[in-house]
């Protein structure tokens, strides 16, 4: 067989948290159709920040939906998991060769990516046994120029296709706005959000909260994600969802006292 006979079949799953209205979704279907058939399964709404979470207690409902001319998606409305988890199990014709999520509108290198639904949607699909890779764009705006994030999935596609991923590790980028300058790879910055709650009243005269922050790195290096960033580059960070931290627990004996 070709190698083009076999590239175009190929399936592609991609899935998001900004929902399947977001331009980022079609930016990254549009870079996935050049590498097989793909198929667009993401939330119906909004579901940036849900972190990991799955429904549980009510009902999931699929709905088709019109990507562009050429493509239809599926919309569900649960979370980024929850469509990872549906599409394999029911949604998908065939198991997936690969699965990517975003491109997210907003950052998720540093302590961001342990919020992502973004991220979580890839680390799913690391779970089911998938190679995934999650990409963002630093900029919010729905209008951002998201070309540098689409080349950067070009090149780890490439990467991945030709080395694999070993199990267990999910390939997270971010990018900012714009063209490439260059993939680079970098670890996950040790950050955290200063954050506080603007109070506000309702007209009812109730009051609310709503929450600011801004992100504080307590960390160095020109590998950090978020340095890589700052320099203009793409970063890629190679993450896993074992949370054991590995050098305390060997410290310890078998029982605690
Ligand atoms: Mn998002």
């Amino acid at each position: 067989m070709s190698e083009k006979g076999q590239e175009q079949k190929r399936l592609i799953l991609v899935s998001n948290d900004d929902g399947i209205f977001a331009p980022g979704i079609r930016a990254l279907a549009e870079v996935a159709s050049e590498f097989g058939e793909v198929a667009v399964i993401a939330p119906d709404r909004q579901q940036s920040a849900v972190g990991h979470a799955i429904t549980v207690s009510d009902p999931l409902r699929v709905t088709p939906f019109q990507i562009n001319s050429k493509m239809e998606g599926q919309a569900v409305n649960g979370t980024p998991a929850d469509c990872v988890k549906l599409a394999h199990d029911k949604l998908l014709r065939r198991k997936p060769d690969l699965v990517l999520s975003g491109i997210n509108h907003g950052s998720n290198a540093g302590i961001n990516i342990i919020y992502s639904g973004t991220v979580s949607a890839a680390t799913e699909a690391t779970i089911l046994g998938y190679p995934a890779i999650a990409v963002s764009c630093m900029e919010f705006s729905e209008s951002a120029d998201l070309s540098g994030a689409q080349e950067a999935t070009r090149k780890a596609i490439h990467y991945v296709l030709k080395n694999g991923l070993p199990a267990g590790i999910t390939l997270n980028i971010n990018a900012p706005g714009g063209p490439l300058k260059g993939l680079r790879w970098a670890r996950q910055a040790n950050s955290r959000y200063v954050e506080e709650y603007e109070g506000r009243v309702d007209p009812h005269n109730r009051p609310y909260f709503w929450i600011t922050g801004r992100l504080e790195i307590l960390d160095q290096g020109d590998d950090l994600d978020l340095n890589v960033l700052k320099q203009g580059y793409a970063s890629i960070t190679p993450i896993q969802y074992d949370l054991t931290a590995h050098a305390f627990y060997k410290k310890q004996d078998k029982d605690i006292g």
